[in-house]
């Protein structure tokens, strides 16, 4: 249909062009998501549909669906049990519980999953539970809207201490309850700053960092070439900047505009912090002498807890994602792509690809999600995270990189090497000092 025309409009449309172009925008946006079409492409991408179908199917008998994979930790009598006490809340619960990696079917995403099982089960009302990527966390998601808390909820039973060493079944069953109940919010906001008090009295997180990895980023001389190295990645970028006419770099529907200013920051929020206690689970739980990326997902983890506490808005909040993740990919035994250069919320990145900006001439090296990657093939504008600055609406790298340490670094993207990482520019002082540049001049939100 019409939505597959380019996006990208002309800059110099005036004021009367961009609304009704926002307005036309949108009503193609509102005909997409009747039609069902608004869920991402791949979706019907070969060799997926049979999974989202499969799951669909299933979901018609039972409210609980377990991928053999996890009928260790979720037993069929355990899924029975579930689906009584399901049952019994009389709510438009199910679980989806299946292995997610990136680059397959839902490219590891676990919103990806909630979204194509929801439109292959085509219901106006539905509490979706599924697992997340690391499988221990699970994630809620309600529509039409989140009335029983169900993220919250989800969110919840991952922090709360008693279910620390218990089975997915058990973390499922106590999801189900909070949801019944009307809990989540509540139980999620009380584990939350029990976690915050707990974060802030592990003072000796950076001691062990520095203990465990002699190599690591405490070391001066590492700090002082990361220092170099950050300020001219920070002029090559400004050098750029200036080269290129002024609003001519990119341009983007008013109506994506409009869904990211109405995005939910509370709710990414919590999704930040509950990245950042993962997190710092994930790195005490990590063996130190087989890990030796440990050092740098301690200081991930330090960075991503500062940047959290210092948030002023989605921007910050996509960073704290991006350094979480920054800390996964340490812990991990393969190094792992950033998040999404377009907008962190996309998730992690599936490969690299260059992208030449409207109006310039140079083509930038980033690391992009599924959609946007196909967004960029079908020369469509991919979403990307826009921020306000100065009164005007702006795609957040196009901010200067002295006024914001994501557009420095496309929260990973444009980071130059092993020793430039987001934790290093946070921990040498960058995020505060582009914050404090930032507000001098009036301020964008990140
Ligand atoms: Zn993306």
């Amino acid at each position: 249909m019409s939505s597959d025309r380019p996006t990208v409009r002309h800059p110099s449309a005036g004021p009367d062009r961009r609304l009704l172009g926002g307005l036309f925008a949108a009503l193609l946006m509102a005909c997409a998501a009747l039609l069902g079409t608004g869920v991402p492409a791949r979706a019907d991408s070969p060799g997926t549909g049979a999974t989202a179908t499969a799951i669909a199917e299933a979901l018609a008998t039972s409210p609980v669906y377990v991928d053999p994979s996890f009928a260790a930790a979720v037993t069929a009598s355990q899924q029975r049990e579930l689906a009584d006490r399901i049952a019994a809340t009389g709510l438009p619960i199910k679980v989806v519980l299946v292995p997610l990696k990136k680059g397959d079917a839902f490219d590891g995403s676990a919103d990806s999953l909630a979204a194509v099982v929801r439109e292959r089960l085509g219901r106006p009302q539905l509490i979706l539970l599924t697992n997340d990527q690391y499988g221990s966390w699970l994630r809620g998601t309600e529509w039409p809207d989140d009335t029983h808390q169900a993220r919250d909820a989800a969110m919840a039973v991952g922090m709360l201490k008693e279910l620390k060493d218990a089975g997915l079944a058990a973390r499922v069953g106590r999801a189900v309850d909070l949801i019944s109940t009307g809990q989540g919010t509540e139980v999620f906001k009380a584990e939350s700053a029990r976690a915050d008090r707990e974060r802030s009295a592990r003072p000796t997180v950076k001691e062990k960092a520095t203990d465990s990895s002699p190599g690591g980023s405490g070391t001066p001389l590492v700090v002082g070439a990361a220092l170099v190295l950050a300020a001219a990645v920070g002029a090559a970028f400004l050098l750029r900047r200036r080269r290129s006419p002024r609003h001519t770099a990119f341009t983007f529907p008013d109506a994506v505009f409009a869904a990211d200013q109405a995005a939910d920051e509370a709710g990414l929020r919590r999704q930040a912090a509950a990245e950042v206690i993962a997190l710092g689970e994930a790195v005490d739980g990590a063996d130190g002498a087989a890990t030796p990326g440990l050092g740098r997902a301690l200081d991930a983890y330090d960075a991503a807890g500062r940047v959290l506490d210092a948030a002023r808005g989605i921007p910050d909040l996509a960073g704290v994602l991006a350094l979480a993740a920054e800390g996964r990919s340490a812990l991990a035994a393969e190094p792992r792509l950033p998040l999404c250069f377009f907008d962190p919320r996309h998730g992690s990145a599936v490969r690299r690809t260059t992208w030449r900006p409207l109006g310039r001439r140079e083509r930038v090296d980033v690391a992009v999600c599924e959609d946007c990657a196909q967004a960029l093939r079908a020369r469509r504008a991919p979403q990307v995270l826009a921020v306000r600055d100065q009164g005007r609406t702006v795609p957040y790298f196009e901010l200067p990189a002295d006024r914001s340490l994501w557009a420095a670094t496309g929260y990973g993207s444009l980071l130059s090497g092993p020793g430039d990482t987001l934790a290093a520019r946070v921990g040498t002082g960058e995020f505060s000092r582009a914050r404090r540049r930032s507000a001098d001049h009036g301020g964008a939100e990140g």
